[in-house]
């Protein structure tokens, strides 16, 4: 039998190529994992933490608008380089607890960049030398897509986002995407004249459609100026000034201009085609349900597979790769229940289907709460929560759960246990409802808003 240098080689230390390497390690493989930039990967260092972090900061300014219904005065002053900072301090703490995390188990870590030679090979960059290992986990994630348009340089995308020197006094942001309702609630809570661009007919496509209103009406509140069917198609600098020119011709001036415009698996330029890894038409690493490519030493989790995009999924598809291939326990990932949680203020969490999917797949109730949160009913806040469960007809089964307002991603976490479980509305009615809270509307539905049958909604 040949020899390698290493039982597993990963390429990318984020959150599916850490739980893997950290896994397989544990299960006694020798193991290096190949980082470029910083170990943590997309979600630690320019993702889900930074982001929420954020989140926290421009949720702030909600807090205030309220607080004089409850008696506070606030002067409030915001200062953007101090959030900068104690984020940056706090993903050092993170990226330090990665790097032990690795250690312990055995894990080497090589800090370079990795690109395929062979099936068993990989070239070191910088370090200009070659390793072999058994098998080689690619594990490379996405980055930004941003669209070929003139001055497309002069844009930012998360990545930079996170650390601009000063707030900008405007930012137009383009996309209707997650990261792009997400960023445009950050910046319009901490002040800044914030404009959201995109060519769909309405922001968070693929959502439920009263969470997608919901959450047009919530942004529209805080100020967030909505420009949909149309795309910015050049950039050119004026003064600090980014002035963008849109489809129909008009231009206009922004501090800063964002494209939030999707993001796209890390395939290229590290010799996945010269291997014949074959890609999906997505332009992603095409696997099968055990995460192995069409070369057999090779597999791949995590965005660069274009499965869902999620640090939950990228962490279980690593960790059900290490199990399979050295720990014995073969293990394939479920991916037809994951929910989601959108960080944008108001915040929206899901799981299952959609009104309109469920309804297209047989009769269904539709149970739906709009109120207004209690924090808010001593002020003029005139935000809502929206709630809405989908259950089947015939025996209850629960198919899908929406919700927007405080703390729908807390909600819809507990809920999804349940849900996984093939909880029906009975066993959601069995529960006693705790009060007061925003959750016991789920528990406490009596009879269907409305409902499909053979398709047609009564
Ligand atoms: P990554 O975490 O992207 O890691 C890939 C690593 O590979 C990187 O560190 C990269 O430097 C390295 N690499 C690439 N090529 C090479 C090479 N040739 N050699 C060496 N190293 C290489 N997900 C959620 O679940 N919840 C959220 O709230 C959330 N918020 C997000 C917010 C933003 C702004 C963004 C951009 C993403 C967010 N995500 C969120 C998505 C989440 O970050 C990703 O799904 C997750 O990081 C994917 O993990 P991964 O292991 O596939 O790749």
């Amino acid at each position: 039998m040949m020899s390698y240098d290493y039982d597993l080689v990963v390429i990318g230390a984020g959150s599916g190529g850490v739980r893997a390497a950290r896994i397989a390690a544990g299960y006694g493989a020798k193991v290096a994992i190949v980082e470029e930039y910083r170990i943590g990967g997309t979600c630690v260092i320019r993702g889900c933490v930074p982001k929420k972090l954020y989140v926290y900061a421009s949720r702030f300014a909600d807090s205030f608008q309220i607080a004089g219904s409850f008696g506070w005065t606030v002067d409030a002053k915001f200062d953007w380089p101090t959030l900068v900072s104690n984020k940056d301090k706090e993903i050092a703490r993170l990226e330090a607890a990665y790097v032990a995390g690795l250690e312990k188990p055995g894990v080497e870590i090589i800090r370079d960049r990795a690109t395929l030679v062979g099936p068993n090979t990989i070239r070191l960059v910088a370090a200009d030398r070659e390793l072999t290992a058994g098998t080689i986990l690619i594990a490379t994630g996405a980055r930004p897509f941003i669209p070929d348009i003139p001055g497309k340089e002069i844009g930012i995308t998360s990545n930079e986002a996170f650390d601009l020197p000063s707030l900008p006094h405007s930012i137009l942001i383009e996309g209707g995407g997650y990261i792009a309702v997400e960023f445009a609630t950050i910046f319009a809570g901490l002040g800044v004249h914030t404009t959201i661009v995109y060519r769909g007919e309405r922001v968070l496509r693929g959502f439920d459609e009263d969470m997608r209103l919901g959450l047009e009406a919530g942004l529209q509140s805080r100020g967030i100026h909505l420009m949909y069917e149309t795309t910015i198609t050049a950039l050119r600098k004026d003064g600090d000034d980014v002035v963008a020119r849109f489809a129909n011709g008009v231009e206009a001036p922004y501090g800063a201009v964002m494209f939030a415009t999707g993001r796209v698996p890390n395939v290229n330029g590290f010799g996945l085609a010269e291997v014949g890894v074959k890609l999906t038409d997505g332009g992603a690493i095409a696997v099968d349900d055990r995460s192995q490519s069409s070369i057999p030493s090779i597999y791949a989790v995590g965005d660069v597979t274009g499965r869902a995009l999620l640090t939950p999924v990228a962490i279980r598809e690593g960790h059900a790769f290490a199990d399979t291939v050295f720990g014995n326990k073969p293990t394939i990932v479920d991916h037809s229940m994951i929910g989601t949680a959108v960080f944008s203020e108001p915040e929206i969490a899901t799981i299952g289907f959609t009104e309109t999917q469920a309804a297209a797949r047989g009769d269904i109730d539709v149970y739906i709460a709009r109120f207004r949160p209690m924090k808010n009913t001593l002020s003029q806040k005139s935000d809502r929560v929206i709630m809405k469960l989908i259950t089947e007809a015939n025996g209850g089964r629960v198919l899908g759960l929406h919700i927007l307002g405080p703390e729908a991603g807390e909600m819809v976490q507990l809920a999804a246990v349940a849900i996984g479980m093939n909880a029906t509305k009975a066993d959601l009615d069995r529960a006693i409802a705790m009060h007061p809270t925003a959750a016991e509307e789920l528990v406490t539905f009596k009879a269907p808003t409305y409902v499909y049958r053979a398709g047609v909604k009564h």
